[in-house]
């Protein structure tokens, strides 16, 4: 645990709240990868998009409504929603940014544990199903404790910003 530790480790859920009302909340289906936010999040700048790294045919981005602070997702740039359809490449920087995220999310916040994986298909709870997407979730011991968090300070767009600011510039250390 050193200083860095204040950059995640609470808990932060009200956004979450706006996501179940449904603001912005994604659609169920994104039949073309014109409205596909994983399709677009590369294309803008990394600090909107919230992108953290980019590699050849993958990259990773902050969750903007995390489970647990540091939610990344690793996706690839193309649109394709079955993992079986990955290609070789894609299947191996799809893995190599997954143990990445682990190791960077591991030195900035000390996390204890891990949730990783996808979701294929609506049905088994694919938020945006067309797009196939690796969650990589943080845990630390009694995290649901913190779930009714009081007291959040910044505006949500400011905690994920420096939270992407965080884990971007660890993950260019490393
Ligand atoms: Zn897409």
């Amino acid at each position: 645990m050193d200083a860095l530790d204040d950059g995640l480790d609470r808990l932060w859920t009200p956004h979450r709240m706006a996501y179940i009302k449904g603001d912005d909340q994604p659609r169920a289906t994104y039949e073309t990868p014109a409205g596909c936010p994983f399709c677009l999040a590369p294309e803008a700048p990394s600090e909107t998009g919230l992108v953290v790294a980019r590699g050849k045919v993958v990259y990773a981005l902050l969750n903007r409504y995390p489970y647990n602070p540091g939610h990344l997702m690793i996706c690839p740039y193309r649109h394709v929603a079955d993992y079986p359809d990955l290609d070789g490449e894609e299947t191996l920087e799809l893995a190599e940014f997954t143990q990445a995220a682990m190791r960077v999310i591991r030195r900035v916040s000390g996390a204890h544990g891990f949730n990783l994986g996808m979701n294929q298909g609506a049905v088994a709870g694919a938020g945006i199903a067309a797009h196939l997407h690796q969650h990589v979730v943080p845990r630390w011991g009694g995290d649901t404790n913190f779930m009714p968090v009081i007291g959040v300070t910044k505006v949500l767009p400011q905690l994920l910003a420096d939270t992407r600011d965080l884990l971007a510039s660890a993950w260019a250390e490393a």
